[in-house]
């Protein structure tokens, strides 16, 4: 047999990986934006158990709430312009006294895009994002009289500003129920599989189509703070996730008992429903 003949090509190996008995593919990374690895066609759970997760979410935490500072509307606004690729920790450490001299576009117009390239240095990307401020600040004068649009078309206009970023200033500010998809609410609706999708879009449209709509308003926050602080990216927190025994991901960590958290939680539920 020749060299040649005896090498397994493209088409075997494949023909090899389908072979019934074999074990299906691990994914080695949590989905992200860049690679949200095999996606599934439709969400792992029924509307009663999609309401069961939310029921959960809200007893645990009743009024979540974002975590980047601002005083109104516009500061909100570069904020999250400016959260993009940063924690929001490094954010508010950089906007405390930004916001204090430059609280409205005409401020930081007269500021000028130098000074807040300065104010902004700890930040990443931060020479992009002090020109958009600048520029978002003068269309927004221009436009828009110097208010910020309650509306998400006039929103994305604004240099810097993408669909995220004006989802999560019509639910911070204005109270819409919008899900703004970042990466830790992209990688939990693929991750546990409530609103799977390949594109940002496509999770922010199944999520919204997931979320009961008594809980519309706050399942941004308590998607992001979940994603963010327990299922976290390379090792989710399944000990203390409320959402334990409703989860269905098969990343979920396993154990001889339901966490304690989750078991209070639903508790407490129990609780309001009997009262
Ligand atoms: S049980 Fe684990 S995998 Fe499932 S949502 Fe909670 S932390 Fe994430």
């Amino acid at each position: 047999m020749s060299e040649a003949k005896s090498q397994p090509n493209a088409k075997s190996a494949k023909r090899a990986a389908k072979r019934p008995g074999k074990p299906a593919k691990i994914l080695k990374k949590a989905p992200s934006v860049d690679n949200p690895g095999r996606v599934l066609k439709r969400s792992r759970y029924s509307k009663a158990e999609a309401y069961a997760i939310f029921e959960r979410f809200h007893a645990d935490n009743p009024e979540p709430e974002g975590e980047l500072d601002y005083i109104n509307a516009y500061t909100l606004l570069v904020a999250v312009l400016l959260s993009a690729q940063a924690t929001d920790v490094g954010v508010n450490r950089a906007t405390k006294h930004l916001f204090q001299i430059a609280d409205t576009p005409e401020k930081m117009v007269a500021l000028g895009e130098d000074r807040v390239r300065e104010e902004i240095r700890t930040i990443g990307l931060f020479k992009t994002k002090a020109k958009n401020v600048i520029l978002m600040s003068e269309q927004l004068i221009r436009d828009h009289g110097g208010e910020v649009p309650e509306n998400r078309e006039a929103l994305e206009k604004l240099p810097g500003v993408g669909r995220k970023t004006a989802n999560v200033v019509l639910n911070i500010f204005f109270g819409h129920p919008t899900i703004a998809v970042d990466t830790h609410l992209f990688r939990l609706g693929n991750r546990i599989g409530i609103a799977p999708g390949k594109t940002p879009l496509d999770v922010e449209k199944a999520m919204e189509k997931a979320v009961p709509v008594e809980f519309s308003l706050h399942a941004h926050h308590w998607l992001i703070l979940h994603g963010r602080y327990i299922c976290k990216a390379r090792k989710p927190e399944c000990k203390r996730c409320v959402i334990y025994d409703l989860c269905k991901s098969p990343e979920k960590e396993k154990f001889d008992a339901i966490p304690d958290i989750a078991v209070r939680t639903k508790a407490l539920i129990l609780k309001d429903t009997a009262a």
